[in-house]
């Protein structure tokens, strides 16, 4: 094995205490890790103390990518454990950000990792913007940080996260259908492989499923099952049995979806005058009223194909008649979205149920009350 040579930017020859990760050496003073409180640097750290002091403390098994990330904070941070506000140098690029997050997690830095999870739904791009642009990674990437459990994160941070984390996914579940509606989800897509990297239990597996169920023809829907040239059919090589229940599953989905169709509609039809702008916002608030009033009457009389059952679909639409109000107004977008949350959270919920779990269809009555 060469060498190993010194990190380009985290190797300060006056530190005192010396990693290696793979085959680079960085160098720095060991409060600016001490203040990070991570059991997993605390452990490491003790029994290096024990040991000779002139050897470098080898991190077995991390990427020095992944270390990288981390000093990046370690070094142009504030002091984490009080700060509010994350470090300027985060806010820009929320890319950076997350690749941050996840480094803080790999490493037990907990308080890091806890800020970063609070301050994301401001650093993340507006909804809006999720449901029209950017790229699928920052999708699945603020996901995997929002799953990624915290232990010192208090139960009202953790309550923001899992409500942040909803939203999430009910843009994500948006921008799919949008997605699908404008060119057909091919099964070895990016969009797929990067929700395959996440395993066939996550439930941005159950969207990917839904728009297959929703928007494919029944033979076409199979063959991505049965392909094994595709990463999905794949997954299914030689493991009929699975294969079976899947499609099985995939039928269920659609006949409870078929049953909970008007009752989704009627209770999306029932949202309060304030649910859909900001206050005073009288003009839009009538506007979209009148929108989506025709939108709902066309939908529960029209007998088109899956337009009846597409409950998902029907959400995504009055989403985007809101977005495309004349003159837009973000503000009584992101408020409308809102209102729809708990209505998308629980269908969410339901197909994760169905088509993840492989449980029975939920019972009736799945549709939250009106506050
Ligand atoms: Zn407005």
């Amino acid at each position: 094995m060469p060498d190993p040579r010194h990190d380009l930017k985290f190797y300060d020859e006056n530190g005192d205490t010396c990693f290696l990760v793979e085959d680079i050496l960085f160098k720095f003073d060991r409060k600016k890790i001490e203040s990070q409180q991570s059991p997993y640097f605390n452990n490491l750290l003790d029994a290096h103390r024990k040991g000779a002091k002139e050897t470098p403390i080898h991190l077995a098994g991390k990427s020095a990518e992944s270390f990288g990330n981390l000093c990046f904070a370690l070094f142009y941070s504030i002091d984490f454990s009080k700060s509010k506000l994350p470090p300027f140098f985060l806010l820009s690029n929320i890319e950076h950000l997350l690749l941050v997050a996840k480094s803080a997690w790999i490493y037990e830095c907990f308080l890091l990792h806890n800020l970063i999870k609070n301050t994301l739904p401001d650093r993340a791009p507006p909804r809006g913007e999720l449901i029209s642009q950017g790229s699928w990674e920052i999708y699945v990437d603020v996901i995997a940080v929002m799953d990624q459990p915290n232990p010192k994160s208090s139960n009202q941070e953790k309550e923001e996260h899992k409500k942040y984390h909803s939203a999430v996914m009910n843009t994500f579940y948006s921008r799919v259908i949008r997605t699908q509606k404008e060119v057909h989800l091919e099964p070895d897509s990016l969009l797929v492989r990067e929700i395959l990297k996440l395993g066939t239990d996550h439930e941005m597996f159950a969207s990917l499923l839904y728009c297959f169920l929703a928007y494919r023809g029944e033979n076409s829907k199979e063959n991505i099952f049965t392909d094994d040239k595709n990463p999905i059919g794949g997954l299914y090589k030689g493991r009929g049995k699975e294969r079976e229940l899947m499609l099985a599953k995939l039928s269920e989905c659609r006949k409870w979806l078929v049953s909970q169709w008007p009752h989704g509609v009627e209770r999306a039809k029932s949202l309060k005058d304030s649910d859909y702008c900001l206050p005073n916002h009288i003009e839009c608030r009538n506007k979209l009223k009148r929108k989506l009033a025709a939108w709902h009457e066309s939908q529960l009389t029209e007998a088109t194909t899956h337009a009846l059952w597409d409950i998902m679909g029907h959400f995504y639409q009055m989403s985007y008649l809101a977005w495309s109000l004349e003159p837009q107004c973000t503000g009584c977008f992101e408020k409308f979205e809102e209102a729809m949350d708990p209505l998308r959270t629980a269908v969410r919920n339901s197909l994760k149920h169905i088509l993840i779990d492989l449980k029975s269809p939920p019972p009736d009555g799945i549709w939250p009350k009106l506050r």
